[in-house]
């Protein structure tokens, strides 16, 4: 039924001289941005590379990403987006778990690409910025044509981002054209009225992850309004845009909007551009969300979705609105709350609730969802798939993995997550990985990573060392050593921001570590 390639050649069909992305005052057309992403596909065909093959695009927000995104859709190949602060270390899994054959990356990035490549399908390295080795310009790897678009089903698969979950291993998500075009379809008319070619949508949410990709790059494209792809996060440069473009629409995470809260000026700017804010990615807390409304004088809506649900399941809207709750949910979605074998939980009466009368563990359960934005399944994981789903009366329900309530009015409130998943500054990060770092120390015999509340990011993210035996803490290794050994390893959003070392971790008689002890004693 629709496939995300043709919606966006009716878009540029339509308004082929409207300014599809602005980027530092640089402006592409939509025919330009078409035109660009055709000679992509070309350039891929003339390496190869086409249907059902894996491109990763390993880049910041820059128009060049959303050329070659849909350069590669056009192919009919896959997209992995992976996270640009990544190194070496952590785009190897990825890039050999999919079987990636080509990168487009930044030439700084170049060489971690050249470092894993041996261990890879990977045979095309494009990359944007000064020359390097062993890649191809991206403005020379285009071609002087472009080639026919390769039609597609609305199952086949289109973007492979890559998840952690529980497990700590990241996984493949497969998001089929029609997962991501319906998620896009349903976000479009979330604002009153929808997305139109007037609207300018700022790109603070990185496009590596589904949110940007899905609910502000693809609704830009499919509307023809105008993407504001902005690199790095800096509030400053969101004030300036929005007051200078005229920025209509925004979504962010809750660590952006605290950010723009606390600047000092504040109260000085003016954001009266805007006409739909949207927060998710983790819960936004109430003072956050009324100061802001109170300073910017516009209604900041919370959402919610995950990787595997392309993203949104739920949102609130004008009109359709419940501070605390993440809303309802979207069009086609059907959610429900769960107790452990899957009975539906008692609704609240109208939440939130108050703690202190109704006792959670009465009304709280899993959320599970259904609709036409549930991918596919995980990469090449049949016991993943497994877990992840529970039919029921020819419904296929998905596991959030998230615990919640809901009310009377189907408003959802989530009150916990039940994976330990850490959501720092908007960036997910994943305890066990950085466990795996730092058990290969040789000062370590011991480590757990646990998320601790942080005004700023949300959470900030700690490790607590068991020292091996002999090694004097503060003598033989410090908590700096440490931080710096996690710098240099993993991407600097992931490294522990506070070390402590300790005698040993409570443990459970399986083994586990009660993180969620070690999280109280803060
Ligand atoms: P990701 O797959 O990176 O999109 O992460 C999905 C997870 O983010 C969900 O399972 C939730 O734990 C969390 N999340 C997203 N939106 C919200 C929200 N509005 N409130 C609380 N948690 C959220």
């Amino acid at each position: 039924m629709t496939n995300l390639v043709t919606a966006v050649a009716e878009t540029v069909s339509e308004t082929p001289n409207s300014v599809a992305i602005s980027f530092d005052g640089t402006e592409q057309s939509y025919k330009t941005f078409w035109e660009r992403s055709g000679q992509f596909a070309a350039a891929l065909n003339a390496h190869g590379i086409g249907e059902d093959d894996r491109i990763a695009i390993y880049l910041p927000n820059l128009p060049q990403f959303v050329t070659a995104f849909y350069g590669a859709l056009r192919t009919g190949s896959i997209v992995v987006p992976m996270n640009p602060q990544y190194k070496a270390r952590e785009i190897g899994h990825l890039l050999s778990d999919s079987n990636a054959k080509a990168v487009v990356t930044l030439s700084e990035n170049a060489a971690a690409v050249s470092e894993v490549q041996p261990d890879t399908d990977v045979d095309t390295i494009v990359s944007i910025g000064t020359e390097v080795e062993d890649a191809t310009d991206f403005e020379a790897f285009l071609a002087n044509e472009t080639v026919p678009v390769v039609e597609r089903a609305d199952d086949d698969v289109a973007v492979q981002p890559y998840t952690s979950g529980t497990t700590g291993t990241p996984k493949g998500v497969l998001l089929s054209h029609y997962n991501l075009a319906s998620n896009t379809r349903s976000n479009m008319t979330l604002p009153d009225p929808p997305i139109s070619p007037e609207d300018n949508l700022l790109g603070t949410l990185p496009l590596f992850h589904i949110y940007g990709m899905s609910a502000v790059m693809n609704a830009a494209v499919f509307t023809g309004a105008t993407y504001y792809p902005v690199a790095e996060w800096d509030p400053q440069v969101v004030f300036d845009r929005i007051e200078s473009e005229g920025i209509t629409v925004m979504y962010g995470v809750p660590a952006m909007f605290n950010d723009m809260i606390n600047q000092p000026n504040a109260d000085e700017v003016d954001l009266s551009s805007l006409r739909f804010v949207n927060s998710g990615g983790s819960s936004l807390p109430m003072e956050v969300l009324e100061t802001f409304e109170e300073l910017f004088e516009t209604a900041l809506f919370e959402g919610y979705g995950l990787t595997e649900t392309s993203p949104v399941t739920h949102a609130n809207w004008p009109g359709v609105r419940r501070k605390g709750s993440i809303g309802k949910p979207v069009e086609a979605v059907k959610a429900k709350i769960v107790n452990q074998h899957f009975e539906e939980m008692p609704r609240v009466e109208t939440g939130p609730v108050d703690e202190s009368v109704v006792d959670l563990d009465e009304v709280v359960g899993e959320l599970v969802v259904s609709g036409p934005n549930v991918m596919q399944g995980y990469y090449g994981l049949p016991e993943a798939n497994e877990e992840a789903f529970t039919w029921e009366d020819g419904t296929r329900w998905f596991h959030t993995e998230d615990l919640g309530y809901w009310d009377e009015d189907n408003f959802f409130y989530i009150v916990d997550r039940e994976k330990h998943m850490i959501v720092t500054g908007g960036y997910n990060v994943y305890p066990r990985e950085v466990e795996e770092l730092l058990y290969e120390h040789e000062a370590v015999a011991d480590a757990a990573v646990v998320g601790i509340e942080d005004e700023r990011r949300g959470e900030t993210v700690k490790a607590l060392i068991v020292p091996a035996p002999g090694v004097e803490p503060g003598k033989d290794v410090t908590e700096d050593e440490i931080r710096q050994y996690a710098l240099n390893n993993i991407a600097e959003y992931k490294h522990p921001r506070i070390v402590e070392f300790c005698d040993e971790l409570p443990r459970t008689t399986t083994g586990k570590v009660q993180k969620y002890e070690l999280r109280n004693e803060n």
